[in-house]
């Protein structure tokens, strides 16, 4: 009897709750669990089946092994990029558990999506917005699930980890690529080319009253259009739609010297992370960061308010953004010179209000010397100094075209899969370009996979240039020309030079024999006395210098023919002129 009235029951709930029941995410079950990798999928699976206006399928592949997937929601079930595109529709695009550890926008978008098709007044904001989604980014992090990673964030039980399969951070991973995650991101983000783009984090540091703290594209790197766009209008809107839901939000809190008192600054957002890889296709970067003392409920609250206050922001200025990116895409193809790295201007200071804890000190019981603790009985609401205004400081002249001889195709690809189109050498050709001599330049030890160049200093130099036939020429009129200029001028903060693409041209290959070389030397001294003159002069200045033969053979060594002409040398042709280049 009682297994018959259980099962009769159980019928019953299921009968009255079907369509809930069935879409209930693992966090709505118990609120300190975030959904694993299997659970993600199954639950997207079954929105598919349930409802014409989203789709998910696969879109490429990851370290893990496992397929990235791309959930798509299209209030009239349009998929079609082109066709949405040619509908004036705005694209926004979420990514989610780029960081696993970090995972209330897994969840989050969970929600969000179901509620979109489930609610009225919710599926009335995608009008004329079709929302893209990467429900899980990082899935070789994600399988890699523990309790403890994130050593001082207050849940979920259970969580992903930072690290990738090669353990690299894919928030750095935007440009070298190394992961099969960004190559299959890339054939997503340049296959929508999203409008505005959202990236999902938990944040770490300082303890302060809020729960989301806001992190977007550094304004003036979008340039006075958009970016003016963005600071002066988009970014108040939602601060105060935030606030009215009581979920008041701050500028992500970053490099404070001790506390947030001291002041925050904006976040250099180069294009290695995501805000700044979007910024360099003219897209509007978020990345929400939740405040990780908080409890993982009110986190993931917090970032479906966000994106919830995001689509309504959007749906009643769509049109404005589209055309405003369509203005910095134009202003991109004519402009002169492009800039390629920035620093914070710390004479523009702004003042916001921010709602902290005061920060005290008391004896470490470890260490025995003076603590930080913040005091939660003593919240403030004070003035701080906030620096978000950027300024450029290396900008270079754009030429007509570049080419890339056809032997960095590594290049090429990645290059390709960001929208940048090509054409070939028909022919093998010796046309003048400018190239660049790499100078000094610092290196930085490992870090992830590289060894980062930075401080890149070059010199130009213009002749004759023998490409071969079935080289690579990149036009600088084309709407990708701010990814192409930002990753293949070798100074850019995150070019692919930087990033130990171009290594070989770094080696020297060939050498002298000194007690031969002593000869020639003598003779060449004789007929070329400037050199010797110099030679003098640095022996002079340079004890150690005068003190090594080595090293005074190898100076007369440069100034002869004999040195070779491809050290340092920059192997992408900048060419000012394009008459006479043979293209197809
Ligand atoms: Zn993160």
């Amino acid at each position: 009897m009682r297994h018959l009235f259980m099962a009769v029951l159980s019928l019953f709930s299921v009968a009255i709750s079907a369509q809930t029941a069935t879409y209930t995410t693992p966090f709505e079950e118990n609120d300190q669990t975030t959904a694993t990798y299997d659970e993600v999928v199954d639950f997207y699976k079954k929105l598919d089946l349930g409802y014409k206006q989203l789709t998910m399928s696969e879109a490429g592949n990851t370290d893990s092994g496992k397929p990235l997937h791309e959930v798509v929601v299209s209030k009239y079930a349009e998929f079609d990029p082109e066709k949405l595109r040619q509908q004036g529709k705005l694209i926004l695009l979420i990514n989610n558990a780029i960081h696993p550890g970090e995972p209330e926008g897994v969840d989050a978008t969970m929600i969000l999506c179901r509620d979109l098709l489930q609610r009225q007044e919710l599926q009335n904001l995608l009008e004329n917005i079709v929302v893209v989604i990467i429900p899980m980014y990082n899935i070789d992090g994600a399988l890699n699930r523990g309790c403890c990673s994130r050593a001082n964030q207050n849940g979920p039980e259970s969580y992903g980890f930072r690290g990738n399969a090669q353990n690299l951070d894919l928030n750095r991973d935007f440009i070298k690529s190394d992961t099969k995650n960004a190559r299959s991101f890339a054939k997503i983000f340049n296959k929508w080319q999203p409008d505005v783009f959202v990236d999902n984090h938990t944040s770490n540091g300082a303890d302060y009253q809020y729960t989301m703290t806001m992190l977007a594209t550094q304004p003036d790197k979008l340039g006075p259009v958009l970016g003016g766009y963005l600071r002066s209008t988009m970014m108040p809107n939602l601060y105060k739609q935030m606030a009215k839901r009581g979920q008041e939000m701050t500028p992500y809190v970053n490099e404070f010297k001790e506390t947030p008192l001291d002041g925050i600054s904006g976040f250099n957002d180069s294009p290695r992370y995501s805000s700044g890889y979007a910024a360099l296709h003219h897209c509007i970067g978020f990345v929400p960061e939740t405040h990780m003392l908080k409890p993982f409920p009110n986190r993931v609250k917090a970032t479906i308010d966000f994106m919830v206050v995001l689509l309504e922001e959007l749906s009643k200025t769509n049109k404005k953004i589209k055309e405003l990116r369509k203005q910095a895409i134009k202003e991109a193809m004519r402009c002169e010179e492009m800039n390629l790295d920035w620093k914070m201007d710390d004479t523009q200071v702004d003042s916001i209000i921010f709602k902290g804890y005061e920060g005290k000190y008391k004896p470490s019981e470890v260490t025995g010397l003076d603590r930080l603790w913040y005091d939660r009985t003593a919240p403030f609401s004070r003035k701080i100094p906030y620096w978000n205004h950027f300024e450029p400081t290396v900008k270079v002249a754009k030429p007509k075209a570049y080419i890339i001889p056809q032997a960095y195709s590594a290049v090429v690809e990645l290059l390709e899969l960001n929208g940048v189109k090509f054409k070939r050498l028909t022919a093998d050709a010796k046309p003048v370009v400018e190239l660049y001599r790499i100078g000094k330049y610092e290196t930085r030890q490992a870090y992830e996979g590289h060894y980062l160049h930075h401080n890149i200093q070059v010199e130009k130099e213009t002749k004759n240039w023998a490409f071969h036939e079935g080289d690579y020429v990149a036009l600088t009129d084309q709407p990708a020309v701010r990814f192409l200029m930002e990753t293949i001028e070798p100074q850019a903060v995150d070019s692919y030079f930087a990033w130990n693409y171009f290594e070989g041209i770094l080696g020297q290959k060939e050498y002298f024999s000194p007690y031969v070389f002593e000869d020639i030397a003598a003779q060449f001294l004789k007929e070329n006395p400037s050199v010797k003159a110099e030679l003098e002069a640095k022996r002079q200045a340079d004890p150690e210098f005068a003190k090594s033969q080595w090293a005074q053979l190898y100076f007369v060594y440069t100034k002869t023919k004999y040195f070779e002409p491809t050290l340092n040398l920059y192997p992408v042709g900048r060419v000012m002129d394009l008459k006479r280049l043979p293209l197809d």
